[in-house]
């Protein structure tokens, strides 16, 4: 598959009160054209300032980008200048948070704030503009848009907030949405209704989309790569039926057996014990092994690389088994 977005090696890290936090640490994947590719993780794991990274939004000064590449169509970001970057965003990778009230301006109608991307992005004049939106609002799915389109954001219930932050990012038909947690503000049934919009849309216009999500059932729903996160970094990555057939790192195999399903639904949930580790907190070795039942000396020690195993990346000594005759020695005891 022809590749839209490329992130190689990329290292977000924060400087503050004289501690590094490194908040995403070196992380690769590939986003191919038309693909949904999802990042899971819990809470803390980098997923949104891996999103950030990609628009070149990082909080500065105390963000930085301390290495790697974002390729998009061919040309890395990292050498575009803000006034270019400005123009990517909007017009060719769109954003879909998860609070859409901080996404949408409480002072301008929502017909306003719609037409207004028209006119930034394609040069619309306002009343054409106007129209746009209408027809927009209609697209996803809110009745009476002519009625809609001359209310304000606090006007909206929650599920109708995030549909027109969805016709906002649709607007400019862009090449890769990035979706951040877009129904965790949502109740289940709105989540759903939404998610369906999102993915029809997106197989109707062609986007590809690059989603965030802490639930596996939202990945399964809608993804056809997941890369899984833990503090910072890929502990694995694969086709989404490989991994629900068969998780192979332990952190992947607790998320599972968390996810709530038909068969266990009644049953306690086995969550993982213990939470992410803060950044200036990283263990040495693989970060997972203070929670890992099976961590072994090895695993405390040195840190996993990420291997390729042919049907998806891995980076797990337990699994992998792939360090050197040196290391195996002092090891193997
Ligand atoms: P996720 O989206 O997976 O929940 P984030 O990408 O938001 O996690 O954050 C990852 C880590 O980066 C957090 O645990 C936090 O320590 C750190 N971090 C995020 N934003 C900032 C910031 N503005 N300043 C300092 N550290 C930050
Ligand atoms: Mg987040």
């Amino acid at each position: 598959m022809e590749k839209l977005l490329e992130v190689k090696k990329l290292k977000t890290y924060f400087y503050k009160n004289q501690e590094v936090i490194p908040a995403v640490d070196g992380i690769s994947f590939s986003v191919g054209k038309g693909e949904t590719v999802a990042i899971v993780g819990e809470s803390g794991s980098g997923k949104s300032i891996t999103a950030l990274s990609i628009l070149g939004c990082i909080p500065t000064p105390s963000g930085r980008i301390e290495g790697g590449e974002i390729i998009f169509e061919g040309k890395n970001l990292f050498e575009k200048s803000k006034k270019e970057m400005r123009k990517i965003r909007g017009n060719e990778i769109s954003m879909i948070f998860q609070e859409p009230m901080t996404s949408l301006n409480p002072v301008y109608t929502v017909g306003r704030q719609l037409s207004e991307v028209f006119e930034l992005h394609q040069g619309t004049k306002r009343k054409e503009g106007f129209k746009k939106a209408i027809e927009l609002l209609r697209i996803v799915g809110i009745p009476s848009p002519e009625e809609r389109a001359k209310q304000y954001p606090h006007q909206m219930s929650g599920g109708m907030r995030q549909r027109i932050i969805i016709a906002m990012a649709l607007a400019c038909r862009p090449k890769l949405i990035i979706a951040d947690e877009p129904t965790t503000a949502l109740d289940v049934t709105v989540q759903a209704q939404i998610l369906d919009l999102i993915k029809n849309l997106k197989e109707e216009i062609g986007t590809s989309m690059l989603l965030i999500t802490h639930d596996l059932g939202v990945v399964a729903e809608m993804a056809e790569e997941v890369i899984v996160m833990y503090a910072g970094k890929v502990v694995e990555s694969a086709r989404v039926k490989d991994i629900f057939k068969d998780p192979k790192h332990p952190y992947t195999r607790g998320l599972l057996a968390s996810m709530p399903s038909l068969n266990n639904a009644n049953k306690r949930l086995n969550t993982i014990e213990g939470t992410v580790p803060k950044p200036t907190e990283f263990p040495k070795g693989c970060r997972f092994s203070p929670r890992c039942e099976f961590a072994k000396k090895i695993c405390k020690d040195l840190e996993p690389p990420l291997c390729d195993k042919g049907d998806r990346s891995l980076s797990c000594w337990i699994e992998t088994k792939e360090y050197t005759e040196e290391v195996k020695n002092e090891y193997s005891a």
